[in-house]
């Protein structure tokens, strides 16, 4: 059975990443979707609603697993017997970073785990959750960008603070 993980703060997720997503459930038995618990960023959303918000997502991927995961990739991999990351790619700038990761968790990983790069799909190429959220900060229409449930969050954390 071939499995993939798609890690990510998804702080929220968007219609960039579902697109991916889809994409990368058709092309394996299974794929997981592993939500980042990093201690080096400070989220908007806590882990718990990052985690609600992609289950109601992709609650018609019928191979689709949200789950969560603290440390180092490479680690939650070895633990869950994964040997494929996904990322996706949107322009040349995600590309050296991208890049350095890949490899970082070839090497640590003693070839275990690869990287495979979805391009995005052009249509949300500008997309990102940062951007999004500073669209929303400012009461700006997010719908082209994110599901309803997702820009109702959005609106209803930037009136609580
Ligand atoms: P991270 O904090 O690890 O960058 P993100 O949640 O921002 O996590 O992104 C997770 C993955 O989804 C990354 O590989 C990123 O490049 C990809 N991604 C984000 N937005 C898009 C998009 N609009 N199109 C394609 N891929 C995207």
């Amino acid at each position: 059975m071939k499995i993939a993980v798609y890690p990510g703060s998804f702080d929220p997720v968007t219609y960039g990443h579902l697109d991916i997503i889809r994409r990368a459930s058709s092309m394996f038995d299974e794929l997981i979707v592993a939500v980042m618990c990093n201690s080096a960023k400070t989220p908007l959303f806590t882990l718990d609603e990052r985690v609600k918000m992609l289950k109601e997502s992709v609650k018609d991927l019928s191979n689709v697993r949200i789950e969560s995961f603290s440390g180092l990739l490479i680690d939650y991999c070895k633990e869950n017997d994964i040997h494929i990351v996904i990322r996706g790619l949107r322009a040349i700038t995600d590309f050296e970073y991208e890049l350095q990761i890949a490899q970082t968790n070839k090497e640590l990983s003693h070839d275990q785990v690869d990287t495979v790069f979805l391009t995005t799909n052009l249509k949300y190429s500008y997309l990102s959750s940062s951007v999004v959220k500073e669209i929303a900060s400012y009461k700006g229409d997010i719908t082209p960008c994110v599901s309803d449930f997702v820009a109702d969050a959005l609106y209803k954390k930037y009136e609580s603070k």
